[in-house]
């Protein structure tokens, strides 16, 4: 699997004529690793690979670090990739761009003499767009636990209650279910709140007659589902209705179209243009979906300009939405994987207009 993964690395070896590549991306050191903590180096050359931490990790590391040796190194990091630079002639080594800061790319730079650093781009973060079986199970598991908690947190929403405590009902229930922690700060947007695309939930007391807008997830492993509905708190008016009816039909739509080979773009203009002729094309300002895994928000990104064309393995998140101002908003996010002729679905909430 580790092999699968660096082999992806290969085009940016042979485009640069690198000797090694310098990983100090925690998610790529985990795809490219295994090490789950919090700081590190991963030194990768074609055929060797070490990886470099401080005293605080070098257990943990020997636990989890497959593939690459573990040096344990004090106090400066970069001395380290030096030394080996030098013994192994390690000359021209690729780094991540727009992963480094103008400090640290200065020590780097300071402290490497002799060795050309050669700046990879953000597409080096492209070789985790297609995931492998293993990446697929985790995030089935982390979609389906999280949709699973949504559902029992459904029977508390009420009039009275407050956005805050279906946030925090929802994010405990995912961690009794086995999640590592949230996905990201959810959103909970009531009412006219559910204007706001990213209304992140507030102390605002929902009222009978309201839709409720919740757009959440779970971290596990390192992994992140993304899932929205909409439900009606009470008896929904004939324009509730109808603009969700809209974003359902947009949405189940989209998700008809995917399959390998169609363009983002295209995708986005499947949804978006069913929701323009339906008179709310003002009312869907952000792009239809984004790719997902050990990010929350990774490439493919599906929107006007997205000129990604998927592939088999990509995991997105489908997600039309209208919001109008002053009166409320929906929003209905999946989750799911493009198969060899289509997708599977993987989050499994309920996307009808519930009637709490
Ligand atoms: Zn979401
Ligand atoms: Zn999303």
């Amino acid at each position: 699997m580790l092999k699968n993964r660096r082999s992806r690395l290969k085009p940016f070896f042979d485009e640069f004529s690198l000797k090694a590549v310098l990983i100090t991306d925690l998610r790529n050191i985990r795809y490219l690793c295994g090490f789950s903590g919090t700081e590190g180096a991963l030194l990768l050359a074609p055929d060797r690979a070490w990886f470099l931490c401080d005293s605080r990790y070098t257990a943990q590391a020997a636990e989890e670090v497959q593939g690459a040796d573990v040096m344990e190194c004090a106090p400066i990091r970069i001395d380290t990739v030096a030394a080996l630079a030098h013994e192994f002639g390690l000359d021209r080594i690729g780094f991540e761009a727009a992963h480094t800061n103008v400090s640290a790319f200065r020590r780097m730079s300071g402290m490497l003499t002799g060795i050309d650093l050669v700046e990879l781009g953000s597409d080096l973060d492209e070789i985790r767009i297609c995931k492998d079986r293993v990446e697929i199970e985790l995030l089935s598991s982390v979609a389906s636990l999280s949709s699973q908690a949504l559902t029992t947190v459904l029977e508390i929403i009420k009039p009275g209650v407050r956005e805050v405590d279906i946030a925090l009902a929802l994010e405990l229930e995912m961690r009794r279910r086995g999640a590592d922690g949230r996905a990201f700060d959810f959103i909970v947007a009531s009412g006219e709140r559910g204007a706001m695309p990213h209304g992140r939930a507030s102390d605002k007391v929902i009222r009978s007659g309201e839709l409720v807008t919740i757009d959440f997830g779970a971290l596990k492993d390192g992994y992140h589902s993304d899932e929205t509905v909409t439900v009606a708190c009470g008896s929904p008016g004939i324009r509730e209705q109808e603009i969700h009816s809209i974003v359902r039909t947009a949405h189940d739509l989209a998700i008809e179209a995917v399959r390998p080979g169609i363009s983002c773009k295209d995708l986005d203009e499947i949804a978006r243009s069913y929701i323009r002729d339906k008179g709310y094309g003002n009312n869907f300002g952000h792009g239809l979906g984004h790719g997902i895994g050990l990010e929350i928000h990774e490439m493919p990104t599906l929107s006007p300009r997205g000129a990604a064309v998927l592939e088999e393995g990509m995991t997105i998140t489908i997600e039309p939405g209208i919001y109008i101002p002053g009166f409320g908003g929906v929003r209905i996010e999946d989750t799911l994987v493009v198969t060899g002729d289509g997708c599977r679905v993987i989050t499994s909430a309920d996307k009808q207009l519930l009637v709490l």
